[in-house]
């Protein structure tokens, strides 16, 4: 049965549990899979996809899963999502490469002026189209580069950017990220996080302190003719959703200017309408002088995008910056289809709503347990942090047989934090309120049995 499932939202829109999971085709494929791929790869769910769509995830042995995942942010208009199949159809039976440095196309144009049209500020812009989100952020560091002539680059606790080299260094997180994996690329120095939660004063003191620490190390430490970009996500993303204490980014971004920095936002995680916004960054009205985009943005083709000055992005020589693949017109097709997807069917504002139907299932469960610490972030991008009752110790054996009591009753959840003790939510944007709250009448449950 499942080889002529067909995914999209057709897709029937329900949870259905037939097997135990993993049923007997996810574990004959596990087999394989053991036997053909080595170990460093690693999957959160122990099934096997055979379709998707809508709100629901369907495996090899036709049980359906609720998706509270998006396949990390990446399916946000929805897997196979009715206008990016058309698009991308129809490209695929027109051309499906020759090369942007090779032979040029219109549709990688279109998605760079939707991008320059989208992104904060009305200043002048270019976007330059990659790949993968670490290919787009190793790309906003060398136009940084090109365009100040300086080398330092500064980061902040609890980072993720990626996991090639320079990435993976700019990234916080030893295990899995880095362990084993060095040496690390040099000139990347870390400041701390304005994470109000775990702010050893208290949140009350946090964006000024944490702003304090910031400009010392870059003044003092590093010195600010030295630094050639500050990068940071406007929502932190692997590191547990942490919303930067209010103040913070826009001070950060402010201080930047005035030192002739170039700050980027790196929104790959959250930006393409997750946050109930077009991108975080207008949370608190920051306009960054360059924007790294990827997951949400291709509606699961691998597509990436630095956005930005266009003095900036012009520094870079002819030459210097693209790929084979970079801008795949397939890929820049699905992109066109999720701009469709968000505007014809107001995907910004139900980000917001099914925000704040998770917002409040999280507060109800909330209040029937003592291991809820904080529940933070902003629309279909929210997380719950979990801890030992009584203390702020990350409790992440919770999290743990929270993730499995969720996966064994048809629920896929994804966890975060650089403690692994965070539950996050990332639901595709084409979820029914319906499915929602039965999600979390399963995560409701999960706490109940622990
Ligand atoms: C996922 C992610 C990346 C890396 O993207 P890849 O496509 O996995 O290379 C970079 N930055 C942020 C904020 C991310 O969430």
């Amino acid at each position: 049965m499942t080889a002529t499932l067909t995914g999209g939202p057709d897709l029937r829109q329900a949870r259905r549990i037939l097997t135990e999971i993993p049923g007997p085709r996810s574990r004959d494929l596990a087999e394989r899979r053991n036997a053909a791929l080595p170990a460093g790869l690693a999957s959160s769910a122990g099934i096997y996809v055979a379709a998707a769509g809508g709100g629901v995830v369907v495996d090899v042995d036709g049980n359906s899963f609720i998706d509270l995942g998006s396949g990390i942010a990446v399916t946000t208009v929805g897997n196979s999502a009715p206008a990016v199949v058309t698009r991308a159809s129809h490209q695929l039976a027109q051309y499906t490469h020759t090369c942007f440095l090779a032979a040029p196309y219109e549709p990688y144009i279109e998605v760079a002026e939707r991008l320059n049209a989208l992104t904060p500020g009305d200043h002048e812009k270019r976007t330059a189209l990659f790949s993968t989100g670490a290919e787009a952020v190793e790309n906003a560091v060398k136009y940084a580069r090109a365009h100040t002539g300086r080398d330092a680059v500064v980061v902040f606790d609890h980072a993720f950017h990626g996991r090639s080299l320079l990435t993976m260094t700019m990234t916080a997180k030893n295990q899995p990220y880095k362990h084993g994996f060095g040496p690390f690329a040099p000139e990347v120095y870390r400041a701390p996080m304005a994470y109000p939660y775990r702010w050893p004063s208290g949140p009350e003191n946090c964006a000024a302190e944490a702003f304090g620490m910031f400009t010392q190390l870059v003044d003092a430490q590093i010195g600010a003719d030295q630094v050639a970009c500050v990068i940071v996500e406007p929502i932190q993303g692997e590191g547990g959703f942490i919303v930067p204490a209010e103040g913070f980014l826009p001070a950060v971004a402010e201080f930047c200017r005035e030192r002739g920095i170039v700050f980027i936002a790196d929104e790959v995680q959250s930006g393409i309408a997750r946050t109930g916004a077009w991108f975080a960054s207008e949370h608190e009205g920051l306009v960054p002088d360059l924007i790294t985009t990827a997951k949400g943005l291709g509606g699961g083709l691998p597509l990436a995008a630095v956005t930005g000055r266009a003095d900036i992005m012009d520094a870079a020589h002819a030459g210097g910056i693209g790929g084979t693949y970079a801008g795949n017109p397939v890929a820049c097709a699905a992109a066109l289809g999720v701009f469709e997807e968000i505007e014809n069917g107001g995907l910004v504002e139900r980000a917001r709503a099914i925000g704040e139907v998770i917002e409040r299932e999280l507060r109800s469960i909330a209040a029937t347990t003592d291991i809820v610490g904080e529940i933070r972030g902003r629309g279909a991008m929210i997380a719950v942090e979990l801890i030992e009752p009584g203390t702020r110790d990350p409790n992440r054996e919770a999290v743990a047989t929270l993730a499995k009591h969720c996966h064994d009753n048809g629920v896929l959840i994804l966890t975060a934090g650089t403690f692994g003790n965070v539950l996050r939510f990332l639901p595709p944007l084409s979820i029914s309120d319906e499915l929602l709250t039965e999600a979390f009448g399963v995560v409701r449950d999960g706490f109940a049995a622990l």
